[in-house]
């Protein structure tokens, strides 16, 4: 490498913000550069952070791998829980529930996958509701939960058991924090009050905080929440407004007191107008009431929270304000946000935090000299919509294939335009069960097809080669997936023995002798 070339290195990066996405992102980039690339980070205690986002997708698992974060000391020090899938209620039509779950369903067979067979079975009458084909989904209502362990053959479904947390996000960041600060991040206490550019360039020089501080860095990261205080509030990066399909705009949020187990899923009921969700921590419950503001007034919002949680509440109920949407460059110049300052698509299927993961992950990939060259940001963005654009369409998907007609706000949302691609999605899985993963698209088929169905889409027939089985093998393959998942649910513990035994010290897993399997 050239001197030339050696001086276009980046080598400082400033985070502005301290919430789980400038923690995450200290975190990794300590973990990844080393002190190679001098990292601080600025966040204002008086502004703090938003303090919710406490359920993720089982990818977290993998960014804690990269970090070579413990999981058992994760879990004590975050308070978590684990998570298997989300529990939709009055989603479909009033007194409907059904669970989203991680993980696989039954078994495929041949060029076909398990649930085309299930299909079969069913249209003979032969099969029994989607769920008993899962192990996530069976096993979460029961309140059971483990990790794989160790001894389960890899054929078992108990070797692989997909699963996601449940956390305090403020003790998460907290737990970052300590992270970073070890592998030689910098965390600079203030207020940003002024963000500093060049004349020619538009590139971020430095931010300016209330004391009078300047900061410089080659890289800058926004942080800052809903403020997006240098990628919008300084570049203008502009802001797509995607509220025509997500109209859901204002989030009450409580604490309560946690009464019994905590369940090994996020809960999800359909109000009037927006949803509520409910996730279990060791200590206590996290609430929110998710609502378009077109539709309800806060007052009956409050009305709704209140009485529908389990314990009494902690405190009173905080009011967010947000527009769902994304930035139309999440990288521009020499800024990229990460977290919320990026966009916010709404909490249903708790992707935000994972969109943080995978902008880290992304830049990580992309990472650029400190020229910033046009060419990768293209590559980032471009990306990133794809990403934004096809979790929207899964999150639209549990809103418009409702049969509710009994509010205003459900008629508008079952009855809007979608994208043509989410059309084709429901379409062409209405017409014989198929699912085609398009790229790199977060969600895949187990996914897509527990929505379908759990909200009432019933393919009219099964795909043409499943007749490759003989109608008796087909339905002893849907038989016996049933009792092998059946089994192994019965081998699993209580979730609440298994945080007990796992996170009470680092070395126990249960010993289960998984001899079940497909
Ligand atoms: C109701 C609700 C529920 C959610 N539930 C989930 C969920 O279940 N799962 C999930 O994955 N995600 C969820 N999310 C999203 C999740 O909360 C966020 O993605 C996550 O917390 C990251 O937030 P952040 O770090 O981007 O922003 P914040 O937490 O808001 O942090 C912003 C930081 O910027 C700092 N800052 C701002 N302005 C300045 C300034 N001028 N100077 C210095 N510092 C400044 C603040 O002090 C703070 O440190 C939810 C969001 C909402 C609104």
């Amino acid at each position: 490498m050239t001197q030339q070339e050696t001086d276009r290195r980046v080598r400082s990066i400033a985070i502005v913000g301290g919430g789980t996405a400038g923690w995450m992102s200290a975190a990794a980039i300590s973990k990844f550069f080393g002190r190679s690339i001098d990292v601080v980070l600025i966040e204002s205690e008086e502004i703090g952070i938003i303090g919710v986002g406490e359920a993720t997708v089982p990818h977290l698992s993998t960014f804690n791998h990269q970090l070579e974060i413990d999981e058992a000391e994760f879990v004590r020090q975050v308070q978590g829980t684990f998570k298997l899938g989300i529990q939709f209620n009055d989603w479909g039509k009033i007194g409907d529930s059904y669970i989203h779950g991680f993980g696989t369903i039954g078994r495929d067979l041949g060029l076909m996958p398990f649930h085309q067979y299930w299909l079969k079975a069913r249209a003979q009458g032969q099969a029994k509701d989607i769920s008993e084909y899962s192990l996530n989904t069976r096993a979460a209502p029961l309140g059971k939960f483990m990790s794989p362990p160790s001894d389960a053959p890899p054929n078992s479904p108990l070797a692989e058991i997909a699963y996601a947390y449940h956390f305090d996000a403020v003790s998460y960041a907290r737990f970052l924090r300590r992270y970073a600060e070890d592998r030689g991040a910098r965390r600079i206490e203030g207020k940003v009050v002024a963000v500093n550019q060049n004349g020619e360039t538009g590139f971020v020089e430095s931010v300016e905080l209330e004391s009078g501080q300047l900061i410089s860095a080659d890289l800058f990261l926004d942080c800052t929440g809903f403020r997006a205080l240098l990628i919008e509030g300084t570049l203008n990066a502009g802001f797509e407004d995607w509220t025509h399909w997500l109209p859901v705009d204002r989030a009450l949020v409580v604490p309560c007191e946690k009464v019994g187990p905590p369940t090994p899923y996020t809960r999800s009921t359909a109000h009037k107008a927006g949803w509520q969700f409910r996730i279990p921590l060791q200590h206590r419950t996290g609430n929110g009431h998710i609502y378009s503001s077109q539709f309800s007034t806060e007052e009956e919002a409050a009305e709704i929270l209140l009485n529908t949680l389990d314990g009494p509440a902690l405190a009173d109920p905080k009011l967010l304000r947000f527009t769902t949407g994304k930035l139309r460059k999440l990288w521009d110049r020499n800024v990229i946000a990460i977290g919320l300052a990026g966009g916010f698509l709404e909490p249903l299927e708790s992707t935000a935090i994972y969109l943080i993961q995978s902008g880290i992950n992304r830049l990580m990939k992309l990472f650029p000299t400190a020229d910033c060259d046009p060419v990768l940001q293209d590559i980032y963005n471009r990306q990133a919509n794809f990403e934004y654009e096809r979790i929207r369409d899964f999150i639209v998907l549990h809103y418009h294939a409702t049969e509710r007609d009994d509010t205003e706000f459900w008629n508008y949302v079952r009855t809007m335009s979608v994208s043509d691609e989410l059309k084709s999605n429901i379409d062409l899985f209405r017409a014989n069960g198929q699912f085609f993963r398009n790229g790199e698209e977060l969600f895949g088929l187990t996914s897509w097809v527990e929505v379908m169905l759990g909200q009432g889409i019933y393919p009219q027939t099964y795909h043409p080669a499943v007749d490759w089985v003989s109608n008796a093998d087909m339905l002893a393959l849907v038989s016996h997936v049933e009792k092998v998942i059946a089994s192994n649910v019965q081998l699993m513990p209580q979730h609440e023995d298994f945080i007990e035994r796992c996170c009470s010290s680092r070395s126990p897993q249960f010993e289960v002798r998984a001899r079940h399997k497909f």
